[in-house]
């Protein structure tokens, strides 16, 4: 690789917070926007952040719709005891949906963190 292009990937890395923080609303600082201005790569990225926060943002206006007796479903395909009443979530079902979300947070930093690494070398 390049000495340049390898430098450029470096330099990119150092900006990733920012951009996600610029996306997310916060004012750009001189550096960053004289960074984003000369540098495809980033420009890229803010666009991906921003579009990822207006899906995201679109998510959270729309109600989860869970179909009817999935909580009893997802625990009794766990194995973990007989399904619990339909109209009450089981303290076990609700530890395990928050097992789930922290298994998917864990794999959104390792790939973020594997992506930095990637830019980085
Ligand atoms: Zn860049």
């Amino acid at each position: 690789m390049p000495v340049t292009l390898a430098r450029r990937r470096l330099d990119c890395a150092a900006y990733e917070v920012a951009l996600s923080e610029t996306a997310a609303g916060a004012p750009m600082s001189e550096s960053v926007d004289a960074h984003v201005r000369q540098c495809l790569r980033c420009q890229a990225e803010l666009v991906s952040y921003r579009r990822l926060l207006r899906g995201l943002r679109s998510l959270a206006d729309q109600p989860a719709v869970l179909p009817e007796r999935f909580e009893p479903q997802l625990v009794s395909s766990l194995h973990l005891g007989p399904p619990p009443p339909a109209n009450r979530v089981a303290p076990v079902a609700l530890a395990t949906v928050g097992g789930l979300a922290a298994v998917a947070s864990v794999a959104a930093l390792v790939v973020r963190y594997r992506r930095i690494v990637r830019l980085a070398g």
